[in-house]
């Protein structure tokens, strides 16, 4: 995790989420971005989440990584070397007050261990990527699946748009977004973060 700069992050990138929260569906991508401090690696152990602001809701995402400086006209099978499965968590109470204020989503999406990852894997390239569903499972049970062919902004929509309006280089992270199906988070849940079939990562999420 040395390796991470920055942390981009896309809403609203699947429809049928947009729609579950009752959100239009951007007409460009729409990015957020957390600090440095939300990383924390799903390798078995256990992830404290805020227990005192409301529910926290796990968005179960494909995360990239980008593997070398970005320059226009390159391919996101040439820039992204890796990629990794993430959860996105959210103070959901705390955004609905945040969008309500029309106020920055800092406080709802960058506090401590909002950004859980997966171990990083080889990126394969987009087209064996759309073969390949990711999914979260909470408690054995699968809670979010997901695949990037149902993306509304396309991996290489996404890095132009991040790399004209915000920077792009070696390290920096993408959320690339959350399908439908998010959900709370209860303390003591088990969540596997999984890659077709294999668990890339898991936790036990700890509320305090
Ligand atoms: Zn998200």
């Amino acid at each position: 995790m040395n390796s991470i700069r920055n942390i981009y992050c896309v809403g609203r990138n699947y429809a049928l989420h947009a729609k579950e929260l009752n959100n239009e569906v951007p007409a460009s991508p729409f990015l957020f971005a957390k600090p440095t401090h939300a990383l924390v690696e799903a390798n078995g152990q256990e992830v404290v989440l805020p227990g005192d602001r409301g529910p926290v809701h796990f968005e179960a995402e494909l995360v990239i990584r980008i593997g070398k400086p970005y320059e226009k006209g390159i391919k996101v099978d040439d820039l992204i070397d890796s990629m990794a499965i993430g959860i996105d968590f959210t103070l959901r109470d705390v955004q609905s007050e945040l969008k309500k204020k029309a106020y920055p989503w800092l406080l709802a999406k960058g506090f401590p261990n909002s950004a859980a990852l997966s171990k990083f894997i080889a990126f394969p390239g987009v087209e064996e990527c759309k073969k390949v569903n990711f999914a979260l499972v909470k408690n054995g049970e699968q809670v979010q699946s997901g695949n990037i062919k149902d993306l509304i902004f396309d991996l290489q929509t996404i890095v132009d748009f991040s790399a004209v309006h915000l920077g792009l280089g070696e390290g920096d992270v993408i959320f690339t977004g959350t399908p439908e199906g998010v959900g709370p988070v209860s303390d003591g849940d088990h969540m596997s973060l999984y890659w077709g079939e294999q668990v890339l990562g898991d936790f036990t999420s700890k509320l305090s």
